[in-house]
């Protein structure tokens, strides 16, 4: 069979492909993997030469991306923290929805457009794109931090008003060509919107709340670890295709709720560890998607226009979010945070403009400004980021409503702690119950706590992070207990650490041989090995029987 065929293979093959060999270029060159996919799209899609994968098809290959992604933000989230971010997350997103339609509107003006295509034009940019910001707070451990949550809570609500404009464009497109509609028949349109959507939440808190949980648990008792698996890809495929067929809700937002509900059993840790290879792979062909349909042409053919765009994406309503949290009374710290993660565009905003032109409401150049918005706004984004946190590295747990933005900590001579976790929590407390000295490092929100409530001092942030690692005065302390089991960042932590202070002593731990040697070459002292020890134990056992 040829690839013309096969269009789904060939698509999946060679985007996969691609992104591979342009995420390893870029991480040669010292760029972020996102470049690299995005140039994979660009060589993938039709305006170059040679091969052209199916644009439709990548299109809902990315779409399952988005779905597992906002599946596994829900299983972070629980009902009380959906509800804790609402008063901050719901007239922030409204607000700068309308700050971003109003400026793109008046671009819009500008280019001489008609009012309802600035509109259509100023909603597309509004909206961020799920995959980059969730991959944002993932990549920094972020996700569960009262600022992470409330970037997700916000993007929830963009999301949901999304729904609502999807419904709204097509009647203005019907005013716009003069056929007089009644102001009733729209507003009856948003209620049967907004009550298929209330619907769809009700169901999913009334009886998905019960009957998932317990379909999961029976599943486990089953002891079949494929079967677990299926359950965890039918649920959340399975709701979110099911929430936008017969809610007209969107697959995002049916994949998150049924991700909350999930989360609501203890089996949602198991649950997330299953989902994470296939959303992986699919998060990079939602890249390599957006990169085939940009047409380089428009930055030479427009590049006011682009650069117009670009100002509204990453200037514009980041001030605008900036303005909103600050003005809710969060710190400098927060607003800064949620500024950068929402100040790009993304899938919502490529189907919005799609329909926009496909009603004739919106120019065909419109696609092309959004999309080279999105491209250029994404590249952006990890600087963005990366600058946010150097106008507020560090913050120190506790009232997170007047946080200062660094207090390193003042112990000398003492043990620095990476990680609270099964591992870490252990050595803590009998630190701790010994009265010795020493500073914890941690990222998840409920290990801080569980610190905190063992009387630790705790820094938070990412323990491969130089500011964090110098915050933790690891220049002058005695020892470092890396308790992370993910190698490469540990090797990372050790790595800093040891240059800067070669006699510290570094303990650290290891799931596998070549973790213990790579942890070994970057200056650990000691290198515990789980399994190996595990064997151990049990060996020692077996000898002690032995008559
Ligand atoms: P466990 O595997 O149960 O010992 O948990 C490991 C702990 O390390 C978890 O609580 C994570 O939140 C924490 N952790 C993982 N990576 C980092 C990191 N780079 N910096 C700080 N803490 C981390």
């Amino acid at each position: 069979m040829s690839e013309h065929q096969t269009p789904l293979i060939a698509t999946i093959a060679a985007g996969l492909m691609l992104a591979f060999v342009f995420g390893l270029l870029a991480h040669r060159l010292r760029v972020q993997p996102i470049v690299g996919y995005l140039l994979a799209g660009v060589v993938a899609g039709p305006f170059t030469p040679g091969f052209t994968a199916d644009l439709p098809l990548a299109a809902e290959l990315a779409e399952i991306g988005v779905i597992l992604l906002m599946f596994g933000v829900g299983l972070h989230f629980s009902l009380k923290d959906l509800l804790s971010v609402a008063r901050i997350a719901v007239p922030g997103a409204l607000g700068q929805i309308v700050v971003a339609t109003a400026m793109g509107a008046g671009l819009a003006h500008l280019l001489g457009w008609p009012v309802p295509a600035g509109l259509v034009f100023g909603l597309a940019l509004s909206v961020a794109s799920t995959v980059v910001l969730v991959r944002a707070l993932q990549d920094r451990h972020m996700l569960d931090t009262d600022r992470g949550r409330i970037a997700v809570g916000w993007l929830v609500v963009e999301d949901l008003a999304m729904v609502l404009a999807l419904v709204l464009v097509p009647a203005v497109a019907v005013i716009a060509s003069g056929d007089g509609v009644p102001a009733s028949r729209i507003v009856f349109l948003m209620l049967v919107t907004l009550a298929k959507v209330s619907v769809f939440m009700g169901l999913m808190l009334l009886v998905g709340r019960r009957l998932i949980p317990w379909l999961m648990h029976h599943v486990a008792h089953t002891g079949s670890r494929e079967l677990f698996r299926l359950a965890v890809y039918a649920i959340a495929l399975g709701v979110a295709f099911g929430a936008a067929k017969l809610f007209d809700v969107s697959f995002a937002l049916g994949a998150f709720f049924a991700g909350v509900v999930m989360g609501e059993s203890e089996l949602s840790q198991r649950a997330t560890e299953e989902a994470m290879p296939l959303r992986d792979a699919f998060a990079v062909l939602f890249f390599v998607s957006v990169g085939m349909l940009l047409n380089p042409v428009v930055f030479v053919e427009a590049p006011l226009a682009v650069a117009g765009t670009v100002a509204i994406i990453v200037l514009g309503k980041s001030a605008a979010a900036w303005l909103i949290v600050r003005a809710f009374g969060h710190p400098n710290a927060t607003a800064l945070t949620i500024s950068a993660s929402l100040a790009q565009i993304g899938e919502f905003s490529f189907i919005l403009i799609g329909l926009g032109i496909s009603l004739a409401l919106v120019p065909p150049e419109a696609r092309d400004l959004v999309l080279a918005g999105a491209i250029v706004s994404i590249v952006l984004n990890p600087i963005i980021f990366g600058l946010a946190e150097r106008l507020s590295p560090v913050e120190r747990p506790g009232k997170s409503q007047q946080m200062p933005s660094i207090v390193p900590t003042t112990l000398a001579g003492h043990t620095v702690l990476v990680g609270y976790g099964r591992v870490g929590s252990h050595i803590g407390a009998t630190l701790a119950g010994a009265g010795d000295a020493f500073v914890v490092v941690e990222t998840g929100q409920r290990a801080v706590e569980q610190a905190q409530r063992d009387g630790a001092e705790v820094i938070v942030g990412n323990a491969a992070a130089p500011d964090v690692l110098s915050a933790a005065n690891v220049a002058a302390a005695r020892r470092l207990v890396v308790t992370i089991p993910e190698a490469f960042e540990a090797g990372q932590v050790v790595e800093q650490a040891r240059v800067g202070n070669p006699s510290l002593e570094i303990l650290a731990r290891a799931h596998s041989d070549a973790a213990v040697a790579h942890l070994d070459k970057l200056g650990a002292d000691l290198v515990v090995s789980g399994e190996r020890e595990i064997a151990e134990r049990m060996l020692d056992r077996i000898r002690d029987e032995a008559p």
